[in-house]
């Protein structure tokens, strides 16, 4: 199938085509066409997936499609809200929203906490069609009164369940009861645990719902080795393989905020440029280790589960699982930072 197929706008198609994509993902292939139609989605898909295209590009086109709304001020009035667990996925998922919606008269915006709000407020004012927002700022701009979410056309929830991890389903609660009833409510998530399904039953309408890749699909283009060490000796295998192998590009995930940062320091003495990414940093600092990863100049980001979930690095090549994880999910997200869109 081609993208040409899915009855996309002229306008949309071309932004598509742009990123040099013709065919679309199993899930893009199937949600497409649903979201076109109107219908609530169930979408079990996990980073590395397309997702993020398979529900901005049909929002784009019934946004467009459709005539804009003004709220109390005259302004465009928010019609689709995105809700993210974490602040990367959140700007990565705008940067999507422009980049596919280049060719349409649309604004969006993209709104977390951790910087000021007074830029944030000053864009509300100008009007936004496309919201992405991590939950606790929202509900911060919706308690002083300065977002209005009475006109949302349609609801995303990605990585629904990881906010769910975070602890942000009675964030998640009070925002469901600023949207409207009526609405197009489509709900992305990797894994289902009872409290997921529940949070589904009591949202979706008929959803139409869509699983794809199994887990072990990823899984079979990546390659996994494992280097028994005693715990003294971690550091200076971690140093050892990254040298050895001269990798210019690895994310070494950690159990906890001191960790990442003890193993941080001790590669950046070990003449290897890292850097440590967790909740702890400033946002300024998150965002900084991130470009500098995406440019090369960082060789190794050290990175807890919470911080590095939704991080969309093209092609990253190497994942090390310094310590395991909880549960096996984080595993299967960790492992998924690499081998995706076809990559091995
Ligand atoms: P996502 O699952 O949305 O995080 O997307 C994973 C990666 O796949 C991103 O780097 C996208 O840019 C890329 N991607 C999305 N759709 C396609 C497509 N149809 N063909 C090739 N790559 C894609």
């Amino acid at each position: 199938m081609k993208f040409e197929e899915l009855n996309l706008a002229p306008a949309i198609l071309k932004a598509v085509l742009e990123q040099g994509y013709d065919t679309p993902t199993p899930i893009q292939a199937q949600a497409i066409p649903a979201v076109l139609a109107g219908s609530d989605l169930l979408g079990g898909a996990q980073t590395g997936t397309g997702k993020t295209a398979a529900f901005t590009l049909p929002l784009l086109q019934r946004l467009s499609s459709e005539p804009r709304l003004t709220n109390r001020r005259g302004v465009n009035a928010v019609r689709a809200l995105i809700m993210t667990p974490t602040r990367e996925l959140a700007a990565q998922v705008e940067e999507s929203v422009r980049t596919y919606g280049k060719y349409l008269d649309l604004t969006s915006m993209v709104m977390f906490g951790g910087v000021g709000m007074g830029a944030q407020i000053e864009k509300l004012r100008r009007g936004v069609d496309i919201l992405v927002a991590t939950p606790g700022r929202l509900l911060d701009h919706a308690g002083q009164g300065t977002l209005d979410l009475s006109q949302v056309q349609i609801l995303v929830l990605d990585e629904a369940d990881r906010m769910l991890d975070m602890g942000f389903i009675h964030d998640i609660k009070k925002v469901l009861a600023l949207v409207p009833k009526q609405k197009q409510t489509l709900l992305f998530s990797a894994t289902f645990s009872d409290e997921i399904r529940e949070l589904t039953n009591s949202l979706l309408r008929n959803p139409v719902s869509i699983q794809v890749t199994p887990r072990n699909t990823t899984v079979q283009r990546i390659t996994q080795t494992i280097h028994p060490v005693g715990r003294s000796k971690k550091k200076a295998l971690l140093t050892h393989i990254i040298n050895e192998h001269n990798w210019s590009q690895v994310l070494v995930f950690t159990r906890t905020k001191f960790g990442a940062n003890n193993v941080a320091e001790h590669l950046t003495k070990a003449g290897i440029p890292a850097m440590a990414l967790h909740g702890n940093k400033s946002q300024t600092a998150r965002t900084q280790a991130l470009q500098g990863f995406k440019d090369g100049n960082i060789r190794a980001l050290v990175a807890t589960d919470i911080a590095a979930r939704g991080i969309d690095i093209d092609e990253l090549p190497h994942v090390v699982n310094y310590e395991i994880p909880n549960v096996s999910e984080d595993y299967v997200h960790r492992i998924g930072r690499t081998g995706r869109a076809g990559n091995s």
